[in-house]
C-alpha cells in the first residue's frame, strides 16, 4: 500500500514550482490532488495529466485568485464538499524586490495578501475537519525570509516572518488532537534558502546580466551572496521533506520551522 492512499490534498500554487514537487511527491504515493493557481487551461490541463500518471488517485484543479478571501472561502466550500482535505500545503506566493521606501503600496497589499492572509484563511477553514477526524497535515511553505531578513523584501520578509507565527499558533491550538495510531493534527513550516523556480528569475537575471550573460555563473554569483552550500534546493527536494511531515513518524513534529537551506540561516 502506498503511503497517501486515501488521502486528499489540497496544494495552493501547485500548476508550476516547488508546489508542483509537491504535489508530485504526494501523487507518487496515491494521494487524491487538488491543484490550485493562477494558470490558463493548457497549463492546468498539463499539469494534471502529469500528477495522474505519477499515480495521483484522483485531480481536481482550482484556479482562483487568493487575493480575495471569499473567492478563498467559495473554493474551500466546494473543495469540503466533495470530500475531506487530510493535508493542506499553503505554497503559493509572489515576490517584489526594492527598497522599502521605493516599494510601491499595491505590493505590500499584495504579497501579505496572498503569501500570509491566505494562509490563515485556509487553515480556518479546513483545520476543524482535521481536528474531527484525529489525522492532519497542514505544511505552510515559509522560506529562510521567515527566519532572517535580507534587503529590498519588506513586505515578504513581513509576511514570511508571519507566516512561522501563524504556523506556531496553529500549531499550539491543535497539539493534542488525536492519537499515535491516528496520526494528530500538525502545522509545520518549511523554510527553503534558493530554489530554481519561475519565483526567483528575476533575480537569477539581474546576475547573468552582471556576468555577462553567463547563466551559470550568474547562479554561482547568486549563491554565494547567502547559501554556503552554493547548491540550488530543487522542487523535488522540498517535495520529500513535505511527504515526510505527512507520515504518522512525524506525528511529534509540530510548530516547527525547518530551513532547506545549505547552511544560510546558520551563519
Ligand atoms: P512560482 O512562481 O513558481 O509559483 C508560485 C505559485 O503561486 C504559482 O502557482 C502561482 O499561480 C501562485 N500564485 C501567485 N499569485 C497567486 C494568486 N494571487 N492567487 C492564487 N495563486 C497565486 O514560485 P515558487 O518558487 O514555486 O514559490 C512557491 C512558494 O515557495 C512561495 O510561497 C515562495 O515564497 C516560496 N519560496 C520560494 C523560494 C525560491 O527560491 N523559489 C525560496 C523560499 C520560499
Amino acid at each position: 500500500m502506498k503511503a497517501l492512499e486515501g488521502r486528499r490534498a489540497f496544494i495552493t500554487g501547485s500548476f508550476q514550482g516547488i508546489g508542483f514537487g509537491i504535489a508530485q511527491a504526494f501523487a507518487r504515493e496515491g494521494a487524491a490532488i487538488i491543484l490550485h493557481g493562477l494558470a490558463n487551461p493548457e497549463t492546468v490541463a498539463s499539469a494534471e495529466k502529469r500528477v495522474l500518471s505519477a499515480g495521483a488517485a484522483s485531480v481536481e484543479s482550482y484556479t482562483s485568485d487568493l487575493r480575495d478571501p471569499d473567492a478563498t472561502q467559495s473554493m474551500i466550500e466546494e473543495i469540503l464538499s466533495r470530500g475531506a482535505v487530510d493535508i493542506l500545503c499553503n505554497n503559493a506566493g509572489i515576490q517584489h524586490t526594492a527598497p522599502t521606501s521605493e516599494m510601491p503600496r499595491s505590493k505590500w497589499e499584495d504579497i501579505t495578501a496572498i503569501n500570509l492572509s491566505s494562509y490563515f484563511d485556509t487553515m480556518r477553514l479546513l483545520l476543524p475537519q482535521m481536528q474531527d477526524r484525529g489525522y492532519g497535515r497542514v505544511i505552510n511553505i515559509a522560506s529562510v525570509h521567515g527566519l532572517v531578513a535580507s534587503v529590498a523584501k519588506a513586505p515578504y520578509v513581513a509576511a514570511k516572518h508571519g507566516v512561522i507565527g501563524l504556523t506556531r499558533v496553529a500549531a499550539l491550538e491543535y497539539a493534542a488532537v488525536g492519537t499515535r495510531e491516528s496520526g494528530g493534527v500538525t502545522v509545520n513550516a518549511i523554510c527553503p534558502g534558493w530554489v530554481e523556480t519561475a519565483l526567483i528569475e528575476p533575480q537569477i537575471q539581474a546576475k547573468v546580466d552582471l556576468n555577462n550573460g553567463d547563466r551559470a555563473a550568474g547562479i554561482a554569483d547568486l549563491l554565494s551572496e547567502k547559501q554556503p552550500s552554493r547548491r540550488m534546493a530543487t522542487p523535488e527536494d522540498i517535495g520529500a521533506l513535505a511527504l515526510f511531515l505527512t507520515s504518522h513518524a512525524a506525528h511529534n513534529i509540530t510548530g516547527a520551522a525547518i530551513p532547506v537551506d545549505g547552511g544560510w540561516t546558520s551563519q
